[in-house]
């Protein structure tokens, strides 16, 4: 199989390369022929769009826009708009093959795919945004549609730039459609339960793997990394659950108390202090590395790819890794946690409640009924809880971890439908 893959491999510990070498070894188990392998990583359509600006200066400036649609074949594609400088054609289509995978792992009908735009929004004013999200949007007019192809945030955008989305749409078709867009502001037609859905899922998948684990959640402990959206409210869903949680961190430090932190205090004093944990006074100051040698049941890496790598490794000493962010574990320091027997919960497993919930926004949009914020949780729930069992049952059929066991799931799950469907 030499397919070369386009993911950008600029060093060598890079996520999107430890996704490959992860989906090599899943196809290897599944015996998938080359013609599908070649099904599976070529993108179906990528767009490369330049948008003219007119900047608060007067001058006009051009920005490099793209879209990729990496499948379709499980129904309409599905993914996030990163606004970013280093945005390139080669990083959103791995994105987008991530979000395929992570679709079909959760059992949702959706396809992935991911778009950005290079600019730096931290230097942009509100109306430079809304002109170049305005631009975009048209530039992509027939890539964009709520049977063909629904963005999200990502990187950079939120709910404001997806109201603008929607709204740009809309016009250029001649009536409302909240449905080509998710991760709207709620009077827009976004769904309760969006914003800690994620972390939900976090929470749900933790769970699930202390069952199996036989750690009863009011014995068990956990360290978070990172405290913002995933973060937060994976710490204090778990609390919630009887879960102590021993050490949080930020970007200020991580925070230790072997007594258990107050997860709702620890929240409020970030949301007053311009959502950082620094000066935190319930818990000792500690290392951000120390965090991840704590002995407790449970480490949640919450903040960003490539933490645990072989260089740190060794020194963890959890029971389970929960992977609320993308990409946290580098495929090198795989083999080590095996090894040493650690349940991890991969990323496209764990952090999958968030596209969960998008895609629920979506069913309500289109059915035009809002659902009550217990049926969202109560169906995230379930279909977090249903994943993981699927992923378990795979993992003891072939002898392997719960990461690959995913990438089976979804690999076979999306190579099948093409074989059924045909047509080639
Ligand atoms: P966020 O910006 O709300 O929070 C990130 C947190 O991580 C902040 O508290 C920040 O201070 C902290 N952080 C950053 N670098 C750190 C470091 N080196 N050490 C310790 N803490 C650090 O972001 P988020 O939405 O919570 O996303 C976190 C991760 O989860 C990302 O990898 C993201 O791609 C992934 N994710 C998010 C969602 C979602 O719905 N928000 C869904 C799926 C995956």
């Amino acid at each position: 199989m030499a397919y070369i893959e386009p993911a950008p491999i600029k060093d060598k510990e890079n996520p999107l390369e430890s996704m490959m070498h992860r989906f090599d070894k899943a196809v290897e188990l599944l015996g998938i022929s080359d013609e599908m392998y070649h099904i599976l990583k070529v993108p179906r359509k990528q767009v490369t769009v330049g948008i003219p600006v007119t900047m608060d200066s007067g001058k006009i400036k051009v920005f490099e826009g793209y879209r990729v649609i990496h499948s379709t074949i499980l129904g309409p594609s599905k993914g996030g708009i990163r606004f970013d400088p280093d945005v390139n054609l080669d990083e959103v289509r791995a994105l987008a093959a991530w979000m395929t995978w992570k679709c079909a792992v959760v059992d949702i009908p959706y396809g992935g795919a991911k778009g950005g735009v290079a600019c730096n929004p931290r230097e942009m004013s509100a109306g430079e945004m809304e002109r170049l999200m305005r631009g975009y949007t048209m530039a992509l007019l027939d890539v964009f549609g709520p049977d063909q192809d629904i963005p999200a945030p990502d990187m950079g955008t939120g709910q404001r730039e997806m109201a603008w989305l929607m709204d740009e749409y809309s016009k250029a078709k001649g009536m409302t459609i909240p449905a080509v867009v998710t991760g709207k502001p709620l009077v827009l037609g976004g769904s309760l339960g969006r914003t800690e859905a994620t972390g939900r899922g976090v929470m749900v998948s933790a769970l699930a793997g202390m069952e199996k684990l036989r750690i009863n959640p009011y014995r068990a402990t956990a360290v978070v990394q990172g405290f913002g959206n995933v973060g937060s409210h994976a710490a204090s869903l778990l609390r919630e659950r009887g879960v102590s949680i021993h050490a949080i961190s930020d970007l200020s430090g991580a925070y230790y108390n072997d007594k258990g932190i107050d997860i709702t205090a620890a929240i409020a004093y970030r949301d007053q202090n311009n959502g950082s944990l620094d000066g935190f006074t319930g818990a000792e100051l500690i290392s951000g590395d120390d965090l991840f040698s704590i002995a407790v049941d449970v480490l949640v890496p919450a903040a960003k790819e490539d933490v645990i790598t072989r260089r740190n490794v060794e020194s963890i000493q959890a029971k389970m890794i929960v992977e609320g962010a993308n990409g946290p574990t580098s495929f090198k320091a795989d083999d080590i946690i095996n090894d040493k027997g650690i349940m991890v919960v991969p990323d496209i497993l764990a952090n999958a409640g968030g596209v969960t919930v998008s895609y629920f926004e979506w069913v309500q949009n289109r059915i035009g009924y809002k659902w009550t914020l217990e049926r969202v949780n109560r169906r995230t729930d379930r279909i977090m809880k249903d994943a993981f069992d699927h992923v378990y049952e795979v993992s003891l059929k072939y002898k392997v971890s719960l990461r690959i066991a995913a990438y089976i799931v979804a690999i076979d799950k999306v190579s099948s439908t093409y074989k059924f469907r045909g047509g080639f």
